[in-house]
């Protein structure tokens, strides 16, 4: 959870609902996975657990009309007129959407969109900061040397180590993040690793199939890049292109069409002016970021604020109006972005 994020809980704690109604604008929630039990937060951070999903889930009925995607267009041509609208979506493609959220979000008639990372859809292969935590968290104790990263070193308390190499792990050019994920897996070991993914299911992914049985209940799916990984300044036009272009045609192959867009992590410093362009030039209507706001602050369809919703979120009918107090700092950063 950002810092923003983390301000505007607090705040929205202290605002009655019914004052912060009459602020309200549209706005755009996203959850990733949920799961019956979570067994390691630290390694399944991506998901809800199922009960706090309902109970979210729940909120947003009684408190606000969300909406299908396929309504966005219309909402941003007048968002005042919109003010309970909201738009609900899951980023990834993890296979318990469609074992879990599914149904819950069917029982209360809730529209949602799916994003989903075209190579992981295709290969099954996991999410590589997922990967990184297995190393990170589950590797003997010992000092290992990490290729375009440098030395790691593990000593009881892991989490600080953690948070400051997987930050250097998401800064590098993709080509090179694949070297160095490569040698966390061989430090890990295959057997260990084998032995952690059959621990977390969690963390796998839909195949294609499962994705259309998706859409037949009316989810609508949208790309959230090729492989999960920053489209920050670090990367080449090339792959921008494969990541943009390259998915919506793979979704449009397998799906019949394509026409919104995730950012992976999708913060201020995980999206490049060239990977906008990319995403505007690959022939998307719309692509939502992670940075806070609501619907109709700034006036780039390519870089649409998004809130996160946390694991638990006891005000969300309070917080979702106080999205607005992030519209300048998003209109800032879309300007910067312009140039
Ligand atoms: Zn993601």
């Amino acid at each position: 959870m950002s810092r923003s994020g983390r301000m505007l809980r607090e705040l929205a704690g202290w605002v009655p609902p019914a004052l912060a109604r009459a602020f309200g604008r549209p706005a755009a929630l996203f959850f990733h996975g949920v799961e019956p039990a979570i067994r390691d937060p630290r390694i399944q951070r991506n998901h809800h657990d199922a009960a706090q999903f309902r109970a979210i889930a729940r909120t947003l009925k009684e408190n606000f009309d969300v909406l299908p995607l396929a309504a966005l267009g219309e909402v941003l041509k007048a968002p005042e007129c919109h003010p309970r609208a909201l738009f609900l979506m899951s980023d990834d493609g993890y296979a318990n959407t469609l074992g879990v959220a599914a149904d819950i979000l069917e029982e209360l008639r809730l529209p949602w969109a799916l994003f989903v990372s075209t190579h992981h859809i295709d290969t099954g292969e996991w999410n590589p900061l997922t990967l990184a935590r297995l190393f990170l968290f589950y590797a003997p104790d010992g000092r290992y040397l990490m290729p375009h990263i440098g030395a790691v070193e593990f000593a009881a308390q892991r989490e600080a180590v953690a948070s400051e190499f997987l930050e250097r792990f998401k800064a590098l050019a993709a080509d090179k993040a694949k070297a160095a994920l490569n040698a966390m897996l061989a430090a890990l070991g295959q057997a260990r690793l084998f032995e952690l993914m059959e621990r977390f299911p969690s963390e796998r992914f839909l195949n294609w199939a499962q994705v259309r049985a998706l859409q037949a209940r009316g989810v609508e799916i949208g790309a959230h890049a090729h492989w999960h990984w920053p489209m920050n300044a670090a990367q080449s036009p090339d792959w921008l292109r494969e990541q943009t272009r390259g998915a919506r045609a793979r979704i449009a192959e397998e799906i019949g069409n394509c026409r919104h867009f995730a950012y992976p992590f999708g913060n201020a410093h995980d999206v490049s002016s060239q990977a906008w362009q990319a995403v505007r030039d690959a022939g998307y209507e719309h692509a939502f970021t992670t940075l806070s706001g609501s619907l109709d602050g700034g006036a780039n369809p390519w870089l649409l604020p998004r809130y996160g919703l946390g694991s638990q979120e006891a005000n969300l009918a309070a917080l979702v109006p106080l999205l607005r107090a992030g519209n300048g700092r998003l209109a800032r950063w879309q300007n910067r972005l312009a140039g």
